[in-house]
């Protein structure tokens, strides 16, 4: 079963190709093969790279 990253829960939706949405936390996140990027997104859509909560990551 597919989980959040962020906050691991279910409520993921599709909304691409290898590409989900969090309705728990509004991330949207992208996974390829066994990398996972997460994405905030604002308002007008953009999307932002989501980092702030995973400070021991390597960037
Ligand atoms: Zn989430």
């Amino acid at each position: 079963m597919l989980t959040c990253p962020v906050c691991g829960e279910r409520g993921i939706g599709k909304v691409g190709v290898e590409q989900y949405y969090c309705w728990e936390c509004c991330v949207e996140f992208v996974m390829k093969g066994s990398e996972v990027k997460v994405y905030n997104v604002l308002d007008d859509g953009t999307l932002i790279q989501y980092s702030e909560l995973s400070p021991t990551a390597q960037t």
